[in-house]
Order: structure tokens, then C-alpha cells, then sequence
């Protein structure tokens, strides 16, 4: 947590700026909801937000901006059909990205190293931290939809972490969590 960021606006209400609320959030760092009705998907609008400047992976020669929507589309086709938790958006991306995930990894770590005992602040940076400030960021220009929900199984040390759906399952009632997936970190952890 590098501190509170600049407020931001709602992308479909420009003028309404004080309509904004924050929320904490442990995986992204900060959540930002517009109360107002009018949404294209009618009630309020959430987005995760960053406590970071963001690029959509370019300076690493990443296409998130492409493969991250694919790969909440993929663990929502994988697991229910609507809402996922993020470890099971990360676990999507890094199977279909083995290279850059192992790359993502080297560079930024990851709290799976460090065993059960590890603790949010023990691992201030991590990839997980990286690919979920990109959700954010994608979830503000809705090519994936956020909700914060609760930490479970693996990540249940996360009081509060994202949840995922494509956009167009937004609407859907179906959430599934880490737990309830069944799968484990092993799957799609690199060995270093
Ligand atoms: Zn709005």
C-alpha cells in the first residue's frame, strides 16, 4: 500500500466526481464505486483501482489489455459461468502464459515461496499484486467486471480480494471462490 490515490472519475459520469467512494481493498489496493443509478448495467458502478501508475503490460512486452479479459473468460467458462475469485483468474492466465508468468514471477516474487505462514506485509510486491492492478485498471475501461469479495482457501489470509466476470456475465448470480474451485497453487506455480 503506497497510499490513497487520486481521486478518479466515474467513466460514465464525468461530472460527478463526488460520488466516489473508497474502499480498501488487500489484493488491488483501493476500490472506487459511482453510487448513481444510470449505468449501462443499472445500479452502481465499481472498479478496482491501482495504488500505482499502470501500463497494460506493454513495458514488458505483455498484451494484457488482450489476455487478461481471456483469462477471466476462461476460468468463468472453467468454473460456473459468472464470478470468479482472482486466484482463479491468475491460475487461467499463467496456464495459457507459462513464459510470461514464470517471467512475472522472477521479477515481482510471489507469497507461494514463502509458505502458509507468510503474511500480507511479509510480500509488500508480488505478481499477484501486478496482474490484479491490471484487472483494475481493465475493470475502469469495462473489458472485465470487479467486485471485492472474500479471501478464501489459498488467498483466505486476504480479509477482502477481487472477483472477476466478463462483462457481459456481470449480471450473473453465480460466484465461485478458490475454495469451492478445488485446485491447487501447484497447477500453475512455476518452479524457480
Ligand atoms: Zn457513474
Amino acid at each position: 500500500m503506497t497510499g490513497r490515490p487520486d481521486a478518479q472519475i466515474c467513466p460514465m459520469h464525468s461530472e460527478d466526481l463526488a460520488a466516489l467512494a473508497y474502499v480498501g481493498n488487500d489484493t488491488l489496493g483501493w476500490e472506487f464505486t459511482c453510487a448513481r443509478d444510470d449505468h449501462p448495467s443499472p445500479g452502481p458502478f465499481s472498479w478496482a483501482a491501482p495504488d500505482e501508475p499502470v501500463d497494460l503490460g506493454q513495458s514488458l512486452g505483455l498484451d494484457l489489455r488482450w489476455s487478461l479479459p481471456k483469462a477471466v473468460q476462461e476460468a468463468s467458462d472453467s468454473f460456473g459461468g459468472g464470478w470468479v475469485e482472482y486466484g482463479l483468474v491468475e491460475r487461467a492466465w499463467a496456464l495459457a502464459n507459462p513464459d510470461d508468468w514464470r517471467m512475472l514471477v522472477e521479477k515481482y516474487d510471489h507469497r507461494y515461496f514463502y509458505g502458509e505462514t507468510a503474511t500480507r506485509a511479509s510480500l509488500p510486491y508480488s505478481a499477484s499484486k501486478y496482474l490484479a492492478g491490471r484487472l483494475g485498471a481493465l475493470s475502469r475501461l469495462r473489458d472485465v467486471s470487479y467486485r471485492s469479495g472474500r479471501g478464501t482457501g489459498y488467498w483466505s489470509y486476504l480479509s477482502k480480494v477481487s472477483y472477476w466476470a466478463p462483462v457481459s456475465r456481470e449480471a450473473s448470480e453465480t460466484v465461485v471462490n478458490f475454495e469451492a474451485a478445488a485446485v491447487s497453487m501447484s497447477a500453475h506455480m512455476p518452479t524457480l
